[in-house]
């Protein structure tokens, strides 16, 4: 256990271990790279290793065991918090932010220091950077805050500038394969699948392990593939699995944003399916469908879909209304596929 159960990341672990041994600890980092990668696994642990009370100092290594490594399991350490934007809020509150930063500046309670973790770095304004900058003024001894986040370009560079940037790339197709098998993915079709759509997320993949999601990839399509042109009742079907992600929006834009990753997944097959790509990615029930479609397609159209899509992507991320963004791509699907 311990740093065993980071995949993928074993050079970050290493250039921690050097940076204990010569004890040159930077008292902010900021986690960088996509979601589901294992940014705040990597945290946690970590955190663990920081804070265990069996392992020697100026060795990173959590033994698991001991109560201190138990209580950061646990979130119950009382040197030790991971905080994350609520989930109906846009950005980060700024009383949650004053907490944060006062709980960071105080004395470690059992003596090895302290580790705040804050995820959803992306959404912290301007008055809560400025909170977490004034922290970093005189930050006390053996303290470290862990900013969560997707990339540097996303953060104030006043944030940035104090901050030292620990990129974590996606994991090879083989690890994340391992990571569904270790969260007990059984069917190895399913997980095959799952890994073509996961761009290296094990978190993505695990977004998308939920049956209904590849029933609704079908139901995509199917709506698609409908003659002579989109069936109308797409944008409802759509819409209607987007909201039983549940109410807070943020569920149902990342929600959103999965569909979307299926959607790129249909077209994929469709211009496999137009070059003479083996068939073999395409589950059998679908073929009736994808001959439809690309019976009265072609791959330019397939391409200019491809980067429909990637709009539709990035204005969801940029928070454009859910119904207006899914709206204008159904208006360019349908007008793209109509023969
Ligand atoms: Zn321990």
């Amino acid at each position: 256990l311990g740093w065993q159960r980071i995949l993928g990341h074993e050079a970050r672990v290493e250039e921690f271990r050097r940076a204990i041994q010569r004890a040159r600890l930077a008292h902010a980092y900021l986690f960088s790279g996509p979601r589901g990668v294992g940014k705040r696994t990597f945290a946690v642990e970590l955190a663990k290793a920081l804070l265990c009370e069996a392992s020697p100092p100026g060795v990173l290594e959590p033994c698991d065991r001991c109560p201190a490594c138990v209580q950061v399991e646990a979130g119950t350490h009382p040197d030790y918090s991971l905080a994350a934007r609520p989930p109906e809020a846009q950005d980060f509150p700024i009383e949650q932010m004053r907490e944060i930063c006062q709980s960071f500046a105080l004395k470690s309670a059992r003596g090895r220091g302290r580790v705040v973790i804050l995820d959803d770095a992306d959404d912290l304004n301007e008055a809560a950077a400025n909170c977490f900058l004034k922290t970093l003024e005189e930050p006390p001894p053996r303290s470290v805050l862990i900013l969560i986040g997707s990339s540097p370009e996303r953060q104030l560079s006043t944030i940035v500038s104090r901050c030292q940037v620990v990129g974590f790339a996606p994991l090879s197709a083989p690890l994340v394969d391992a990571v569904l098998a270790a969260q007990g993915i059984q069917d190895s079709n399913l997980r095959a699948r799952l890994v073509r759509v996961s761009s290296g997320s094990p978190g993505k993949a695990l977004d998308m392990a939920d049956p209904a999601m590849w029933d609704f990839r079908r139901a995509l399509l199917e709506g698609l593939a409908h003659n002579p042109r989109p069936s109308p009742d797409l944008g409802r079907t759509w819409m209607t699995f987007i909201e039983q992600a549940g109410k807070e929006s943020t569920a149902q834009r990342r929600r959103a944003r999965t569909t979307l990753v299926l959607l790129i997944d249909v077209i994929a097959d469709a211009l496999g399916a137009l070059v003479g790509a083996p068939a073999h990615r395409t589950d059998e029930a679908d073929s009736p469908h994808l001959q439809s479609l690309t019976a009265r397609t072609s791959t330019d159209t397939m391409v200019s879909l491809l980067d429909r899509c990637l709009e539709a992507d990035r204005q969801l991320e940029r928070n454009v209304q859910i119904v207006l963004v899914l709206e204008a791509l159904l208006d360019s699907l349908s007008q793209q596929l109509q023969t």
